[in-house]
């Protein structure tokens, strides 16, 4: 065994505390994701979208990783082989937990992205006011989410992660939505063991080859562990 892909999904980080949008209906912190996390909600009402974002950042910082991402942390510091953590979460408790080959897909909350001049920069403060780019000067910078209708980040290098992966593992998310469910997929045809790690079993559950049930803080170090003996 030497490359594994692991993809990570809002169960993940919910054992911190932070929560996503709920997918039975369709609210995020009690917004409708319409208004808060598609380009036409942030066109309609950019103020509101800046204000959700400005307090989604406030809550990452409080927030603390978990036994889940401390232990993919270790994996990563102690895995030989090739390995890729794709999250969809946008906070940073991966970073914080210690991983580094790793890649947001739905973008960072701690990112601010220009539509003026293309270039993102670490962000922690408020956006609300329209603070300049600090490169070009324009007040012209969104959170560097991706959004609903939107296309998720380097989904080329995730694709050909997993077209070289032995084993794929998802963690605290559905796997039913695509993109994200199509990754499962590639990785049976390529021949890849697939293994999920969830709360419950999901939608998903039919893809893999092997599905353990629990909270990933339990999980996922039982796993790790089990991947590093070897
Ligand atoms: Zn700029």
């Amino acid at each position: 065994m030497q490359n594994i892909v692991i993809l990570t999904g809002a169960g993940i980080s919910a054992e911190s505390g932070l929560k996503t949008f709920r997918a039975e209906d369709g609210l995020w912190e009690n917004h409708p994701v319409e208004e808060v996390a598609t380009p036409e909600g942030f066109a309609r009402d950019p103020d509101l979208v800046q204000r959700f974002y400005d307090d989604r950042r406030a809550q990452i910082r409080a927030a603390k990783p978990n036994a889940a991402h401390e232990a993919l942390g270790r994996l990563d510091r102690e895995w030989g082989g090739e390995l890729l953590l794709v999250t969809q979460n946008i906070d940073d408790l991966h970073e914080r937990g210690g991983a580094g080959r790793l890649l947001h897909m739905h973008g960072e909350a701690l990112s601010a992205w220009c539509r003026a001049c293309d270039a993102r920069h670490s962000w922690e403060r408020t956006l609300r006011d329209g603070p300049p780019c600090p490169a070009c000067g324009a007040a012209a910078l969104r959170p560097d989410i991706v959004w609903f209708g939107e296309m998720p980040y380097q989904m080329e290098r995730i694709f050909s992660a997993i077209a070289q992966a032995d084993l794929f593992v998802s963690i605290g998310t559905s796997g039913a939505v695509y993109p994200a469910a199509g990754f499962v997929q590639e990785a049976a045809r390529v021949g890849a063991h697939t293994l999920e790690l969830n709360l419950e079993r999901s939608a998903g559950s039919g893809f893999f080859d092997e599905t353990r049930l629990g909270p990933a803080s339990a999980l996922v170090p039982q796993w790790v562990e089990q991947v590093l003996a070897k």
